[in-house]
C-alpha cells in the first residue's frame, strides 16, 4: 500500500469516528430515512437519494448537498402586497423582493419594545439567503447577545451538529429568531413582546422563500403557526405557514437539558431531509 493510500485512509476513518460521535451524542443509533412518517410524494430521483442507511454508522452517507446550495433563482421577485403583515390574513405569503439589508435598516437601533433596554445588539437572522432550510428559535442569549448573530452559544453548537448530522453545513442553512434582542435573565419573551419582533421574522421569510422552516420549541411554534397545543404534542408532523413547510421540532437548549429528547428530534429531522430530497427547489418548479 503506498503512504498516499494508507493516508487517505487514515483521513477516512479519522471522519467517520467523528460522525460517529456527532450522531452518538445525538443519541442516534440507526441512521435510517426510512422511519421517516410523511411518505413522499413523489419518487425520489435516484440520483438525490441517500444510500440506504439503516444500520451501521459507518455506512452513513450524507444528504446531498448540492440541491441545498444550488438555488440560485434571481429573478426578479413581485413587491410585496401592503396587506402582507397583517397578522390576521391566512393566505400564502408572497414573495416579497426586499432585501434582508432593507428589512435590518428598518429595525436599525430598535426601541420598538422593551428589551431593547438590556440587550447589547440587535442580533439579526444569519446565514445562507438562497437557503431551502430555515431554523427559527426564540431570542438569543448570552453568547448571541455579546457576538450579535444567533445560535452561537451551546444551544447553537448542538444546532450546528444537528445541521451536520443532516448532511449540511450550517453556512446553507439560514437560522433567525422570533426576537432579536436578548430577554433579560433569557426568560421567554412575552406575548406583546413577540408580537411587535416577529413581524420582521416574517419578511425576512417573504424575501427568502425556504423550502422549509424548522420551529425550534414552543415560543418559535407558537408565533409561527399560532398554534394551540405545545411543541411535544405538534413536533414531527408538518405544519403550513402560509404556503411554507413547517416542521416544528424540540428547541436544542431542550436537548442539552434532557438528552432523551435528541432522538425524537433526530425523527423530525429525516422528516425534513427526506421533504428535501423528494422535492425539487421552490425557485425551480
Ligand atoms: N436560543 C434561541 O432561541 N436563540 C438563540 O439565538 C440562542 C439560543
Amino acid at each position: 500500500m503506498s503512504e498516499d493510500t494508507r493516508s487517505e485512509l487514515t483521513e477516512i476513518l479519522h471522519n467517520l469516528r467523528e460522525h460517529a460521535k456527532f450522531f452518538g451524542e445525538l443519541g442516534i443509533e440507526n441512521l435510517s430515512l426510512e422511519a421517516a412518517s410523511e411518505p413522499a410524494h413523489q419518487a425520489p430521483p435516484p440520483e438525490t437519494l441517500a444510500a440506504s442507511t439503516t444500520g451501521r454508522v459507518s455506512t452513513f452517507t450524507p444528504a446531498p448537498v448540492t440541491s441545498i446550495s444550488e438555488k440560485t433563482d434571481v429573478r426578479p421577485r413581485p413587491q410585496p402586497e401592503p396587506s402582507l403583515f397583517n397578522e390576521s390574513a391566512a393566505s400564502s405569503l408572497p414573495r416579497s423582493n426586499e432585501t434582508l439589508e432593507q428589512i435590518w435598516a428598518d429595525i436599525g437601533d430598535c426601541t420598538r419594545c422593551g428589551l431593547c433596554e438590556g440587550r447589547t445588539q440587535v442580533v439579526n437572522t444569519h446565514g445562507n439567503r438562497k437557503a431551502r432550510l430555515m431554523f427559527v428559535g426564540e431570542a438569543p442569549g448570552a453568547d448571541e447577545d455579546a457576538q450579535g448573530k444567533p445560535f452561537v452559544g451551546r444551544a447553537g453548537q448542538l444546532l450546528t451538529k444537528m445541521i451536520e448530522a443532516m448532511g449540511m453545513k450550517r453556512e446553507e442553512v439560514i437560522i433567525g429568531n422570533v426576537n432579536r434582542c436578548r430577554p433579560p435573565g433569557n426568560r421567554q419573551p412575552t406575548l406583546e413582546e413577540a408580537a411587535i419582533c416577529r413581524p420582521f421574522l416574517f419578511r425576512e421569510i417573504a424575501a427568502i422563500q425556504p423550502d422549509i422552516i424548522v420551529v425550534m420549541g414552543n415560543t418559535a411554534l407558537r408565533n409561527l403557526l399560532e398554534a394551540r397545543e405545545g411543541i411535544t404534542r405538534v413536533r414531527g408532523k408538518f405544519q403550513d405557514f402560509r404556503g411554507i413547510k413547517v416542521m416544528p421540532t424540540f428547541h436544542p437548549a431542550y436537548l442539552l437539558r434532557d438528552p432523551s429528547k435528541k432522538r425524537e428530534t433526530w425523527e423530525d429531522l429525516k422528516m425534513v431531509m427526506e421533504y428535501l430530497e423528494n422535492h425539487p427547489p421552490k425557485s425551480h418548479t
